[in-house]
């Protein structure tokens, strides 16, 4: 490896946080974006503007030939210039500099220019190079980009850091039936021969990682809600599908704009408003200005679709929505504050599907979205804080996870509570109009805001942005002639440590006859609730009924066996997920007896939401947290459970409508929903001959339950069910592949078959073939296939698989995309419950002690299932 020394004034600057000269000092050029180059290059570039042209062959394995022109303002330096380039030295073809050709010099993914041929003000960078793959995601008949957060200098040179916005003019030569959108608008396309020439007009100004392009054979769709042209592109071919989702997916995105402009008072900033919907995309979406992509599979739904996934749908179309004010228009300085972006487009999501989706319940959909994802990371060794240093922006995709998109949310609707929702609103406006076009910091944010309370926002920032963790949130409560005396709610931290996270929320007082909920200011280690002194004494007291407040609270056992006198379904969620985070911690309730009380109500809880955190949790019980020598007894009782409720639901309606439903009388539009969650709990628990047989049956004779509805997609996650059970009935796979229609979904099915066969020796081979970065292209594909390869059925021969999974970690991580590190270990690793798989990744860690910090942690917060269930069940 070559390391280029080079002197840089401007670095020794920042180092003494000075701002006059300094003598000259010298520094490695490393690999990636150092902050400390992207510091010293915003003190001397300026206004930067590309033209770039890719000329896209037929053939995905053929090169791509582009040329581009880099124009920017320069301040002159003795310091040579550097453009990021990740890719090998003969991607590089020809380099002219204001017109002169200049020899390339490339090292450690930098094309380095010599200051003196650079002058002062606009200077002229030509490059004439091969694009670089690695974020191309090339298929047969369609290509996108997918920058976020460093991966535009895998493409094409350029200035690779948020806070050099930048307009985009792009030409794309592509295959004549080929279509295409980008940042910008596009000019009428000219054909020559079988080449398709795409002009786009240059784009707003915007930041490297939003630069985007989707180009190939995709159905174009436009539609004018609120007057407002929207193009989508996509490649659906389910007639049903697109019936039922077209119009809405249009309607969405106008009732988001709507919303955000009113909030933010600032109309939509940028020139247009497109949208590609993506086979298998990595992410449910991503904002790209102008041209979004979002996942197909989040965003065609078709009518077996649960009130969930349209309420997912509705949440994603927000988020990105929200992404052009939060994150486009005032984009972070630096990627150690991208959780701001994330927090805004879910805090201002969760606003729209209010809107939009008014059907729904608000405070739940917040509670069951966000609490079991925080506490998924928050509770593990591994846990991040939600503001985390970065010194090199190619360690960038290491910080998204759980915490940035969900403790964070949770945090903003403290800040929320702690300094008024009008307040809060009237600093983001502020923070809008101050910074669009530009580029801003947390610090920024909390110094507008913090003129406008009085609370004290340093110390607050420091527990609940700068820390890990959740406290352990109690009460004490003391009686007085039969009613209450004093009532005292006491947090500490979880690591035992004496910190306050300030925070409200409410606690309820159940009665047999009644529940009265208080509200619970605690802004210190313990605090007392006066309005409960001199009421009856409870039959149990439920803390954070209303979901909003942040930790593990203590649990009264009382309450077990009542669960269904929470009457309210935010309290009855927020309790679920309190009584699995301690049974978690082995504290108030065994694995075995938590399933048990979840069981016994799957007939009772009518509230489709929370029923499908009960399923999963009961999923989880049954897979993960029961040894296999019980499990079948477990799996055949849930079995029986589940489908009774699902028959039940299907000839009586829910058996007792909780107020939040929506009809008084009837099944109530909710009905179907509950009989397919209830349906996909007795398919994922399904052990005995008997539910294996029934599921096969199903499957065969594509006739699903009453009442419910079952699609191609939902048929061909019950033949890999099946076939993961290794169901005695032939080519179960085969005959599936051979039912699909749609060719994206074929291909999908045929990469993760070998995953599934009963064949050791070729589910060995797929899990070699893996090391093959080829192979892990498609990463949605990898993930699925994974999760079955190590289903808890295959636990014994996929063990072995495990120290080779950590080994390709680093590899994982160096060539994936930015949730690609975790996904693959959640599906590694998350079945896995025996003292010797803990031991193992324990002691992969110990005889590694330098290993990267981020996927130390990764692994830790991953590994976290098999670390409790290996204390709470060996
Ligand atoms: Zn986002």
């Amino acid at each position: 490896m070559f390391r280029s020394l080079l002197s840089c004034t401007t670095l020794a600057l920042l180092a003494s946080c000075s701002h006059r000269s300094m003598p000259v000092q010298s520094y490695t050029v490393e690999p990636g974006v150092s902050q400390t180059l992207a510091q010293a290059r915003r003190q001397t570039i300026s206004a930067p503007a590309y033209q770039l042209s890719f000329d896209i062959p037929v053939q995905k394995r053929d090169p791509i030939p582009a040329t581009e022109t880099i124009t920017f303002d320069w301040k002159p330096t003795t310091d040579p210039l550097l453009i990021d380039f990740k890719e090998s030295r003969d991607h590089l073809h020809r380099l002219t500099v204001n017109g002169d050709t200049a020899a390339i010099v490339f090292a450690n993914e930098h094309i380095r220019i010599e200051p003196a041929r650079l002058k002062a003000g606009r200077n002229q960078v030509t490059i004439h190079f091969t694009a670089g793959n690695l974020s191309l995601n090339r298929n047969d008949d369609y290509l996108y980009t997918l920058l976020v957060p460093d991966r535009a200098r895998t493409v094409f040179p350029c200035f690779d850091q948020p806070d050099l916005k930048a307009t985009f003019e792009l030409t794309l030569t592509v295959p004549e039936n080929w279509v295409a959108i980008g940042n910008a608008p596009a000019q009428a396309p000219t054909t020559v021969g079988n080449r398709t020439t795409i002009r786009f007009a240059p784009s707003d100004v915007i930041p490297t990682y939003l630069f985007s392009f989707v180009a190939g054979q995709f159905t174009v769709v436009t539609e004018t809600p609120d007057k407002r042209p929207m193009t989508l592109l996509h490649r659906e071919t389910d007639p049903v599908k697109l019936k039922l989702s077209q119009d809405s997916l249009f309607s969405l995105h106008a009732g988001a704009l709507r919303f955000l402009e009113d909030y933010t008072q600032r109309p939509y900033p940028f020139t247009k408003f497109d949208f590609a919907v993506i086979p298998d995309f990595q992410y449910g979406g991503m904002e790209h200005v102008g041209a979004i992509d979002y996942k197909a599979s989040a965003l065609f739904l078709d009518n077996g679709a649960t009130r969930d996934q349209k309420l997912a749908r509705a949440s994603v179309i927000a988020h990105e929505t929200a992404h052009m004010w939060f994150g486009d228009l005032v984009t972070m300085r630096w990627f150690n504050d991208v959780w701001l972006k994330e927090v805004f487009a879910n805090f201002m999501a969760d606003k729209v599907t209010a809107i939009t989706m008014p059907e729904v319940n608000n405070d739940l959909k917040f509670v069951i979205d966000h609490l079991p994802a925080a506490y998924a990371v928050d509770r593990t060794e591994g846990a991040n804080p939600i503001g985390q240093p970065l010194t090199n922006l190619q360690e960038a995709g290491s910080l998204y996870g759980g915490i940035i998109y969900h403790k964070a949310p949770i945090m903003m609707r403290q800040l929320e509570a702690l300094i008024g929702a009008d307040a809060l609103r009237d600093g983001l406006r502020e923070y809008i109009r101050t910074y669009a076009f530009g580029n801003a910091t947390w610090n920024d944010l909390i110094t507008i805001l913090d003129k406008r309370t009085p609370a004290d926002l340093v110390t607050w920032n420091k527990v609940w942005v700068e820390q890990t963790g959740r406290p352990v949130v109690s009460y004490q409560l003391t009686q007085q002639g039969g009613r209450i005396g004093k009532l005292t709610v006491t947090q500490l931290g979880e690591d035992g440590s004496e910190r306050v996270w300030p925070q409200s929320f409410k606690l309820a007082l159940v009665y047999p006859d009644r529940t009265e909920t208080l509200p619970v200011s605690l802004t210190s280690a313990q605090v007392n609730v006066p309005e409960a002194a001199g009421k009856d004494m409870p039959l149990f007291v439920a803390l954070n009924s209303d979901g909003r407040g942040y930790g593990r609270f203590s649990v009264d056992t009382t309450m077990l066996d009542r669960l269904a006198m929470l009457t309210d379904p935010v309290s009855r969620a927020a309790s679920y997920i309190n009584l699995y985070e301690n049974m978690l911690a082995g504290q108030a309730v065994r694995p075995a007896r938590l399933a048990t009380i979840y069981r016994s109500l799957l007939a009772t809880e009518t509230e489709e939401l929370n029923l499908r955190l009960l399923t999963g949790q009961l999923s989880d019980l049954v897979w993960n947290f029961t040894r296999p020598a019980d499990r079948l007894a477990l799996a055949g009782q849930v079995e029986q459970a589940s489908w009774q409720a699902m028959e039940q639901a299907t000839t009586n309606g829910p058996s007792s409508p909780g107020p939040s439903s929506p009809g008084p009388s009837s099944p109530g539009p909710s009905s179907p929903g509950l009989k397919k969650v209830l349906f996909r709990l007795y398919q994922s628990v399904a052990l005995t001959p008997d539910a294996q047989q029934r599921l096969y049956q199903i499957w065969d004779k594509q006739q699903a339950p009453t009442g419910v509805t079952l699609t191609e997609d939902d048929y061909t996650a019950l033949a890999l069910a099946l076939a993961v059970r290794d169901y005695p009935a032939p080519d179960i796979l085969t005959r599936q592949l051979a039912r699909i229609k749609n060719p994206d979904r074929q291909k999908r099915l045929q990469f993760m078959m070998p995953a599934l066969s009963s064949d050791v020796a070729t589910r060995n081979q797929f899990f070699a073939s893996l090391a093959d970065e080829k192979n892990r292209e498609h990463e949605a594909w990898v993930t699925a296939a994974l999760g079955y390869l190590h289903h808890p059925l295959r636990a014994a021969t996929s063990a072995t698989y495990l120290p080779k999974s950590l080994d390709l970690l680093v590899d994982i991580q160096r060539t994936g995309d930015i949730f690609f590190p975790e996904s693959w270990l959640r599906a590694t690793l998350s079945g896995y419950q025996t003292p010797d798989v803990a031991q193992l990744i324990r002691r992969f860690l110990t005889d590694r002690p330098n290993y990267n910090a981020r996927l130390r942690n990764k692994l830790l917060q991953a590994a976290d299932n098999p670390f409790r269930a290996s204390r709470l069940l060996y």
